[in-house]
């Protein structure tokens, strides 16, 4: 095997590796050891990383300041995701977020002629349309989005719903059944298992913002058109329908994240990830 082939399997099997080993910290009991600096015991409060930007009802700026400060951990993972997103590129989306990593983990043992196909949807106004909502939805009078609808709640009840009453009570309520029922169609089911992260995630339309902002500058995926022959071959591994096919494969930085698949298989060698030349 060629240095660059062994390189590229390298490159997979450590990002899969990476993906476990997040998602069996983040689970029960071990989510404890990782929540040890805060008194949380299921990732809400000091540590949520989404409520802090939800508007609520008649918030003033003194209350907005408290669920900052309420939520300060949690502001600063987004804050070093975004920073670092900048420069690198969505590391975090595609290597270190348990609940992205656990829809596709769990999308790489469903069969194929199981698997759901979301690429014809476009994710960017699914997304951001989506993200619009979730902030105005406490003013809008529809609750709390980020509460109801939050899969870090879901994700890890799922896994411990066998040992943990609590847990198992979680899916027999309303919002535990449709969380499930979303998990298992846009992660679980889906082609890729990005279809959640990609149309649904809070966090991830933020990060992909900043993916956007910094492509000029930082570390990206990106395509040599001199060197493209428009096979395609990129677009059909990318688990976020990142590629789009002109004369040559085009990548959108608002849904790709660095998981390289596309350069793993690319028989030109027309793919990398660096910066902009
Ligand atoms: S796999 Fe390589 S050659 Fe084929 S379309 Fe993608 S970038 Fe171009
Ligand atoms: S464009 Fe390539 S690196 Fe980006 S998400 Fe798709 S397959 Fe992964």
């Amino acid at each position: 095997m060629a240095v660059e082939e062994k390189n590229k399997a390298v490159l997979s099997r450590g990002r899969t590796l990476i993906m476990v080993l997040s998602l069996v910290l983040f689970l029960p009991p071990l989510a404890v050891i990782f929540q040890a600096s805060s008194s949380d015991i299921d990732f809400c409060g000091t540590w949520c990383p989404r409520m802090f930007f939800a508007v609520r009802q008649g918030a003033g700026l003194g209350e907005i300041a408290g669920g900052i400060m309420r939520s300060y951990l949690g502001v600063a993972l987004v804050a070093g995701v975004l920073v670092s997103t900048f420069f690198f590129g969505r590391y975090w989306c595609s290597h270190f977020c348990p609940i992205g990593g656990a829809g596709e983990l769990g999308s790489k043992l469903t069969p194929a002629k199981m698997k759901l196909d979301y690429s014809s949807i476009p994710a960017a106004p699914v997304r951001y349309g989506y993200l619009l909502v979730y902030c105005a939805a406490p003013l809008l009078g529809l609750g709390s989005l980020c509460c109801s609808y939050c899969n870090f709640a879901a994700v890890p009840s799922l896994f411990g719903a066998a040992f943990v009453s609590a847990d198992l009570d979680y899916f027999l309520r309303f919002y535990g059944i449709i969380n499930l029922v979303l998990f298992l169609l846009l992660a679980v089911l889906a082609r890729g298992g990005r279809a959640y992260c990609n149309f649904l995630c809070p966090i991830g339309a933020l990060d992909a913002l900043s993916a956007r902002f910094g492509q000029g500058i930082g570390r990206r995926v990106r395509v040599t058109a001199e060197r493209c022959t428009a096979c395609g071959s990129c677009r059909e591994v990318c688990p976020t329908w990142a590629i789009s096919l002109e004369s040559t494969a085009k990548v959108d930085q608002l849904s790709c994240f660095p998981c390289r698949k596309c350069e793993k298989v690319c028989p030109e060698g027309a793919i990398r990830y660096g910066k902009a030349k």
